[in-house]
């Protein structure tokens, strides 16, 4: 278990930055995942926390080790980073076994250790007895936890996750990402999980890492980038998210399509921009003679729960609402919407 400190990192492909001046600190036994658009830089990131690339400038440090800066790069196997890349992730000319083995070098373990190790392995992932399968013999979740035994069989400071659920289908992969967090957080592993599933960040992490360009667009627990996000496109990069246009006055009360609330914090300077609220935020009723009137447009039905599209009379405005089931609208309601939730106002830049 080691803690992680990524300062003022850059790294380049030819000409080109990907990663810019980007730093974020994890402690010790802290899962974190990366977030972001592709070609933001994830897998660039995680290739070189894992030794895998060499920084244009920065620093990586693992616990008090500086593993990795411009002119000095600790091999991959010397920093003892686990690391589990996309998919394809094992070899498929070797065994279980020998895949998991992979990285225990026979000059530094006993063949005695080594066979161990690999049954504490397949029993740590609920796969005792696979040792002499060969990977096309193993289902795509099978896959995923053999590439995880060989990276945590080298008793590793930090694991790191390339997308390691991405091939695999909904159940299996909310069920093997669940098992995988348990196991990480049971053993203390520092951990990054890259990731373009929002929901996946935010139920699996300590931190998120939201990134943008290679930089750092947010970063925090799953609480804060979710309910305190920093900009709109921050908002929508994390869950559902409406952006309504909005103007807030001298007074600090704040108008858009759906009320004039005012602000906690008092006066401020005017401004136009945006709110941003998110559906779970918004209530919708039939009889209520609060709110702002509209007629639903159109019904999503999830089962736990559903959204409402709702085109607001007056101003045009589209609303989505989430609503808990079980529920009585139709496509056609008059009904009325109110949003129940904080005011978060941006300014236009
Ligand atoms: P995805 O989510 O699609 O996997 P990502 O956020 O992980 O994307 P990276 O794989 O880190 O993104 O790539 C970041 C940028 O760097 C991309 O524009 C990519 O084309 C470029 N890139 C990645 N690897 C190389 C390479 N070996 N040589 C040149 N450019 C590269």
């Amino acid at each position: 278990m080691t803690s992680l400190d990524v300062s003022h990192l850059s790294v380049n492909f030819g000409d080109r930055t990907v990663i810019n001046d980007l730093s974020f600190t994890l402690q010790a036994g802290e899962i974190a995942s990366l977030l972001g658009p592709s070609g933001c830089g994830k897998t660039t990131l995680l290739r070189a926390i894992a030794g895998l690339l060499q920084p244009r400038e920065g620093t990586i440090r693992l616990g008090t080790q500086l593993v990795g800066l411009s002119s000095v790069v600790l091999p991959p196997n010397k920093r003892r980073t686990g690391y589990v890349p996309q998919q394809g992730a094992l070899f498929p000319h070797l065994n279980v076994a020998q895949n998991i083995a992979f990285g225990l070098s026979k000059k530094e373990f006993s063949q005695a250790e080594i066979t161990k190790t690999i049954s504490e392995m397949l029993a740590l992932i609920g796969m005792p007895g696979y040792e002499n399968q060969m990977p096309t013999e193993l289902s795509g979740g099978q896959q995923t936890r053999v590439a995880l035994a060989r990276a945590l069989a080298i008793k590793p400071k930090m694991v790191l996750l390339d997308e390691p659920f991405s091939a695999l289908d909904a159940e299996l992969r909310n069920e093997l990402r669940s098992e995988v967090v348990a196991l990480l957080r049971a053993q203390g592993t520092t951990a990054i999980l890259v990731t373009h599933d929002r929901e996946e960040a935010l139920v699996s992490s300590d931190k998120v890492v939201l990134m943008r360009d290679g930089k750092i667009a947010q970063y925090g627990s799953p609480e804060e980038v979710y309910e305190s996000p920093i900009s709109p496109s921050v908002a929508v990069s994390t869950g559902d998210a409406l952006v309504l246009s909005a103007h807030q006055a001298k007074d600090g009360s704040t108008s858009y399509a759906l009320a004039t609330l005012s602000a906690p914090t008092g006066a401020v300077s005017t401004n136009n921009g945006y709110v941003v609220i998110r559906p779970e935020e918004i209530s919708v009723s039939k009889s209520s003679a609060a709110g702002v009137a509209g007629t639903l447009i159109q019904l999503d039905y999830y089962g736990h729960d559903a959204m409402l599209v709702v085109k607001l009379s007056d101003s045009s405005e589209i609303i989505r609402a989430r609503v808990a089931g079980p529920m009585d609208f139709a496509v056609g309601d008059l009904v009325k919407v109110e949003h129940r939730g904080p005011i978060r106002f941006f300014a236009n830049a």
